[in-house]
């Protein structure tokens, strides 16, 4: 499927036509809904403010995953249904959405200690009706991460979850929804809602790129703005609800900080759970959870102090690798749609999604990626008094389409490339392929992007900036030192033609891309940043100077609760199998 030159426009003169629904936002939230929309044969538009997966969608730490941290919380519904949709997920966008093991290593003193641990991981496991967690003893766990500090290390679990291309998911979910009728446009804001009788009926649109303004009208307005939710709600008088939070990470190369699986253990400052894992070749560190008080308009972009708490992270648990600012690529930060309840610990503030009703502007917000398909199903079910023809709303379909194609000129490409290639570009996969020049279908060099993504990417999926291919369409962004500027004349040669772009345009996007670049994605000023060691030997002083208290007693209590279960269900299993 093309997004060729003219798509915008021809996108644009279809919005004077009413539709069944207009979904505002286009990040996982909103492209979930579309995909559930059009796949119940509804009239659907999207419209996204900026590029497709522009806001948190693309800067989210990237795993598919129930959450430890939240079933600790005493969430277990959040924690179930993400499990269940984790298992979902792996089974239909192998490539997209791929396992990831995951270590958590304890250390003598820790609190939670072992037994939590079991506990908690035995219930996680039993959620997903599966048994992926053990113990290692410290020398086998030491095999798994080798370099790892042995400092009081008790040993520790591993355990299975997954991760995901976030921005890339998006993508598929609109590009499946536009192929099952549905219609979306980036750079095309909602500006104002048009309300008849005291309801909203519609919304006024601005196109970014070109100025124009239109006016579109549907039987439901849904605002799936994320962090920016009470900036529309409030046209409807709604209260304030969202406290931002911000999210941070470092990406460091893999040959300075290799892993084979993710690492998570509890900072020593805060006592946060924290990780490094590796994707896409590089090796990601994260996260903070801070109030962010910028403008929501402005790119997000890692403060000084988040960077020494994720340096200290790394020193704590990796000493021997030395890592240090030199060795930091890329970074980025995320801002969380979370509903604020005044909480001291913006951690502790609950992660679940909300629907709100006001004078029929539908929002829903907050919730996690990775449950992005119960969250679509939630917000149209709240919306069938006004839809009575909406189909019957299950969750039993796959979740993205079953892909059966072959990779012409592709035969000889590496089991994980084609795989690769299947899960993040779907039914286009066999049109990229046939669209490589010869060399395109090989690695660009330290990343897994093959050179063809980029041509594909230019020439068919809606790219109105360079920000938009290197940060979102792939991520070289974020994996290549610099952003990628090492490699930009060969961008260029490949990109250009296919933008149709002229050399003055390609010269001022390439200058905007690097600016923004330097601005959001790079290391703050150094002087700025705190030194971590001090930091780390203060973690130190006080977790000595600390008297024993239990921090976690309804983690234990579904961990025990998850035991008895796993008892129960194993006499029965024996119980079952001696009759047979
Ligand atoms: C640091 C961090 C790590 C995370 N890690 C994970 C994780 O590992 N796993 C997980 O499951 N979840 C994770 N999450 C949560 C997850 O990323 C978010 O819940 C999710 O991305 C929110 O998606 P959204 O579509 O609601 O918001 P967004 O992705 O922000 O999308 C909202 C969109 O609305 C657009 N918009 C705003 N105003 C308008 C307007 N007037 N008109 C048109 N468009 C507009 C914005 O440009 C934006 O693109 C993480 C979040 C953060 C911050």
């Amino acid at each position: 499927m093309i997004w060729g030159k003219d798509w915008r426009d021809s996108v644009w003169e279809q919005l004077g036509t009413e539709r069944d629904i207009i979904v505002i936002g286009g990040g996982i939230t909103g492209a979930g809904i579309l995909r559930e929309a059009a796949r119940a044969g509804l009239r659907v538009l999207l419209v996204e403010a900026r590029d497709f997966a522009w806001g948190t969608s693309s800067r989210s730490s990237k795993l598919v995953h129930g959450g430890l941290r939240y079933l600790a919380q005493g969430k277990l519904r959040l924690t179930l249904e993400s499990v269940r949709e984790r298992e979902h997920l792996l089974e239909d966008g192998p490539g997209l959405i791929d396992p990831l093991g995951f270590l958590l290593a304890t250390h003598k003193g820790d609190r939670p200690g072992r037994w939590t641990y079991k506990a908690g991981l035995s219930l996680y496991d039993l959620m997903a009706l599966q048994w992926t967690h053990r113990r290692y003893r410290p020398e086998d766990f030491r095999m798994l991460a080798p370099r790892i500090t042995p400092d009081r290390l008790e040993g520790g679990f591993r355990y299975g979850d997954a991760q995901t291309d976030d921005a890339r998911l998006v993508l598929r979910l609109i590009r499946e929804a536009v192929a099952d009728g549905g219609l979306a446009i980036n750079y095309v804001a909602a500006i104002g809602l048009i309300r008849e009788d005291g309801a909203v009926r519609g919304v006024r649109l601005r196109d970014a790129v070109t100025g124009r303004e239109a006016e579109a009208r549907a039987r439901v307005v849904i605002n799936a703005t994320g962090a920016w939710a009470d900036h529309l709600r409030a046209q409807v008088g709604g209260e304030a609800r969202i406290r931002p939070l911000r999210g941070s990470h470092l990406i460091i190369p893999a040959w300075r900080l290799p892993l084979a699986q993710a690492v998570s253990f509890l900072h020593p400052i805060d006592h946060r759970p924290v990780f490094l894992f590796p994707w896409e070749g590089a090796t990601l560190v994260g996260t903070t959870d801070l109030d962010h008080d910028a403008p929501l308009d402005e790119e997000p972009r890692i403060s000084p102090e988040e960077v020494a708490y994720l340096m200290a992270a790394i020193q704590h648990q990796f000493p021997a690798c030395n890592i240090t600012l030199d060795d930091v690529i890329a970074t980025f930060a995320g801002v969380r749609p979370v509903i604020g309840t005044g909480k001291d610990d913006p951690s502790k503030e609950s992660r679940e999604h909300v629907v709100w009703q006001e004078d029929g502007l539908l929002t829903v917000t907050g919730g996690k990626l990775t449950t992005f398909r119960l969250i679509a199903l939630d917000a149209l079910r709240a919306v069938r008094d006004r839809l009575p023809e909406l189909a019957d709303l299950s969750a039993d379909h796959p979740v993205l389409a079953a892909i059966d194609v072959d990779l012409p000129g592709a035969e000889n490409l590496p089991p994980a490339t084609r795989r690769r290639l299947l899960g993040r570009y779907g039914a286009d996969a066999p049109a990229l392929a046939a669209a490589a020049e010869p060399g395109e279908l090989e690695p660009i060099p330290g990343t897994r992007t093959l050179w063809a993504e980029l041509r594909w990417a230019a020439r068919a999926e809606g790219v109105v900036h360079l920000d938009d291919l290197l940060l979102r369409r792939v991520r070289l962004g974020l994996l290549l030192p610099e952003g990628g500027v090492g490699q930009m004349a060969r961008i260029r040669a490949i990109c250009q033609p296919e933008l149709g772009w002229d050399d003055a345009r390609w010269e001022s996007e390439e200058a905007a891309y690097r600016a923004l670049w330097r601005a959001a994605y790079s290391l703050p000023e150094r002087a700025l940043i705190p030194d971590w060691q001090t930091l780390l030997l203060d973690a130190r002083a006080a977790r000595l100077a600390r008297p024993y208290s239990f921090r976690r007693p309804l983690f234990l209590l579904a961990g025990l609760t998850a035991l008895a279960l796993l008892s129960r269900w194993r006499r029965r299993v024996g119980r079952d199998s001696a009759v047979v």
